[in-house]
């Protein structure tokens, strides 16, 4: 008898055994293929993972599959096998893990088949650009880009290279010279392309180890300055995995924030280019994960969710800026993408890169100890030289100045010079903090352990933790004192005093705020790149990978959160948010200024960072972190639990009952999180903490069973296999 092992989109570790739907050839189930099945009440769309011919339930109790979705497996052995991989490795529910690797339209049960896109397309192709009229400027854009696209483009396409299309393209529609039309590929270029540059020495060092490699797993930690040429290698080892006749998967922190990425992959190579991201539609992103598993797209570049897309024929994964946090999951499934590409070129005996100006120290460890390759590219290319620091100790400087006097002068010469400035402050909003000096009173949020900060633009107070906003208190409820004040630096804060100080020069800020609206990022990126822009200022948002040619001037404006964080890794994402701001300093031909501004001058690891650099700053961060026994020296594992009426302590403290005597692996806690409370829900956690993976793992799979389901009700909780922040 055959038996079906079916995962399910239920929070459940196991499989459910269900016998072959009623009257199917059995030629047909092959593991990888989508059943709908019965699961109490409900049809679930399940996977069939593996066929048995025993169950652990008696075969009279067992239910038939209703019947079978697809004719051939979505997901091949290996694919599956990583997800099962995965599963075991974040201790999560398998039906979850897959729910999470397929597209949602998969996830519902529609058909696995390549279905065309609507898109737009020329009408007709004798188009005279010069007929339009001069001031439509929008309109020659789209035809000029719809000339270079013959077979179509999809709006979201348009959108993504051409801002604010969606006027434009009806009335280009209304003249009959466009039509929406079916399309059926991706977008795809077919214009001159750029040729190869000559790589340098430390460049061609790893083009050439890389490509020796490429017929097995060949794990490299490309460690280059911004700036050094890491894109231009990628883009010369593709070339190679392309001429092999395979596919490269490349993942990045953020897409829509950097479109000069894509658009330099486009300009490389002449085949279509897929991308991944959180604004393609239901049908875009059924349409491109097929075509990567049929392998009719070999260029595939996405976000964190992307390693999941299926691969014909893998050649090379990329993982560009490895040390993002944003390649980790920070809620349900907890995976880091970085860690999963880097099991799935083992599994696909592929190499795989992971590349980064501040990589991070467990990257590098692993270097030291031999799991990865480790190469380096030290100097900028081109003729780009690396920026100056200078620390500017803010004691010294007038109370409640935000802006230190050394700053100020800097960005006048900059204004002077006509170069752009670019000035980072890691907090948004006006103030951080309403306080009524009379009595003391603090505004905090309600429902989160957390001030509220005051907004300008809205003139509201909101929590940036559980997002509730309310009217700015007109007097102290406490003690009815009618003057509050407002304290701490924000974004918006600091654009109002550059606005009365500079009040000829064009500022720009760029937060979330500022950002949240449809293609805002896009508008603002135009005004940079044009250089309509003398002074940005915005949050680690502008750290994120951008090529600013004009800036000149990197101005830090308070880094000190990071220096005396709470978290274990606050001094390493603290040195890599500022050197990789800095890095956005002088990345053409004008030398680039740092300027930092803190009370903590001689605090001994920003003195590193700044003396001695990045690598040296890692290598004494490492140090530290061997001597407190903390990652990547030890394995954590973080159980956090929240409850609505009362800390989960109690809960926290059965579970570490629960735990079996394991000399292997230490239960630290129960502690409160350092956030206490967040949107009504308070929190605790226990960490586990392991010299070794293995007897951590085996503890968690003994362990885990026994403990109550999460309940969100009661106490839900998660388990979080290496954390990345200790909230
Ligand atoms: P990274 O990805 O490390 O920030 P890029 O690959 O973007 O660096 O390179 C930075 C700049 O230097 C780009 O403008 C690129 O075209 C240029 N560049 C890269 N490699 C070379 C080279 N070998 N010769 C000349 N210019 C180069
Ligand atoms: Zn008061
Ligand atoms: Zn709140």
């Amino acid at each position: 008898m055959l038996i079906l092992q079916v995962a399910i989109p239920r929070p459940l570790f196991n499989y459910f055994d269900y016998l072959p739907p009623i009257g199917i050839d059995t030629n047909q189930l092959r593991p990888g293929i989508r059943l709908k099945v019965p699961f109490g009440n409900i049809n679930y769309v399940g996977m069939l993972v593996n066929i048995t011919n025993e169950s652990k339930c008696p075969i009279n109790k067992l239910k038939p599959a209703i019947h079978i979705i697809d004719l051939n497996p979505i997901l091949s052995e290996n694919e599956l096998g990583l997800m099962k991989w995965a599963a075991n490795y974040y201790h999560y529910y398998i039906g979850e893990v897959i729910a999470t690797a397929l597209p949602s339209a998969l996830n519902q049960g529609l058909p696995a088949k390549i279905k065309p896109l609507i898109g737009w397309k020329l009408a007709k192709t004798n188009i005279q650009l010069d007929n339009l009229p001069k001031n439509a400027v929008k309109q020659k854009a789209i035809l000029n880009l719809l000339q270079q696209h013959p077979q179509g483009l999809t709006q979201t396409f348009i959108n993504s290279s051409l801002p604010k299309a969606s006027p434009s393209l009806k009335t280009l529609q209304q003249k009959g010279w466009i039509t929406t039309e079916l399309i059926d590929i991706i977008p795809n270029k077919t214009i001159a392309k750029s040729s190869h540059l000559q790589l340098n020495q430390a460049q061609t060092k790893v083009v050439n180890q890389v490509c020796n490699n490429l017929q097995q797993f060949y794990p490299v930690l490309l460690d280059g300055v911004t700036g050094s040429g890491k894109t231009e290698v990628y883009l010369q080892i593709i070339q190679k995995v392309l001429d092999q006749g395979k596919q490269a998967l490349i993942l990045v922190p953020e897409i829509n924030l950097t479109p000069q990425t894509v658009n330099r992959f486009e300009q490389r190579f002449a085949i279509p280019i897929a991308t991944w991201h959180s604004r393609l539609n239901k049908d875009e992103r059924l349409h491109t994960w097929l075509l990567a598993k049929d392998g009719i797209t070999s260029i595939i570049i996405g976000t964190r969710s992307a390693i999941w897309i299926p691969l014909a024929n893998p050649g090379i994964f990329i993982v560009d800026e490895e040390h993002d946090l944003s390649y980790k999951q920070q809620n349900k499934f907890r995976y880091s993408a970085r860690d999963i590409a880097v099991v799935r070129s083992k599994r696909a005996k592929v190499p795989v890169l992971l590349g980064s100006a501040t990589p991070s120290l467990d990257s590098l460890y692993n270097t030291t100890c031999k799991r990865y390759l480790y190469f380096k590219l030290p100097e900028r290319a081109g003729a780009a030289v690396h920026p100056t620091y200078y620390i500017v100790d803010m004691r010294q400087q007038p109370p409640k100045e935000s802006l230190s006097r050394q700053l100020i002068r800097a960005i006048k010469q900059r204004l002077a010079a006509k170069q752009q400035i670019l000035l980072f402050i890691n907090r948004r909003g006006y103030a951080s903090t309403l306080t009524c000096y009379k009595c003391g009173w603090v505004a905090f949020c309600r429902h989160c352990d957390a001030r509220l900060t005051y907004h300008e633009t809205s003139k509201n107070l909101q929590c940036h933790h559980c997002g509730i906003m309310q009217p700015l208190y007109i007097q102290c409820p406490e003690c009815k004192h009618s003057k509050l004040y407002l304290l701490g630096q924000g974004t918006e804060r600091v654009e109002e005093y550059l606005r009365t100080k500079f009040s000829d020069a064009n500022i720009l800020r760029i937060d979330s705020d500022s950002t949240s609206r449809k293609n805002a990022m896009e508008n603002i990126l135009e005004q940079i790149h044009t250089g309509g822009v003398d002074i940005l200022i915005g949050t680690q948002m502008l750290a994120k990978g951008h090529h600013f040619p004009k800036v000149t001037l990197v101005g830090i404006i308070n880094i000190d959160s990071g220096l005396y964080g709470s978290d274990f890794r606050s001094s390493e994402r603290m040195a890599q948010l500022l050197i990789q701001v800095s890095g956005r300093s002088g990345r053409a031909n004008e030398p680039g200024e740092v300027i930092i501004q803190t009370y903590h001058p001689e605090h001994p690891l920003l003195t590193k960072l700044i003396q001695k650099g990045y690598p040296e700053f890692a290598q004494a961060a490492l140090k530290e972190r061997y001597i407190a026994a903390f990652p990547p020296y030890t394995y954590l594992a973080l159980l956090r639990a929240e409850s609505i009426d009362k800390p989960p302590l109690e809960f926290l403290e059965q579970a570490k009952q629960l735990a079996h005597q394991c000399e292997n692996v230490q239960l630290w806690g129960p502690v409160m999180s350092p956030m206490e409370k967040r949107a009504d829900w308070y929190r605790a956690q226990l960490l586990l903490q392991a010299l070794q993976r293995k007897p951590l793992h085996d503890f968690i799979n003994q362990w885990l069973p026994k403990l109550p389901v999460s309940n969100n009700k009661k106490v839900r909780w998660s388990l979080d296999i290496d954390p990345q922040d200790l909230f």
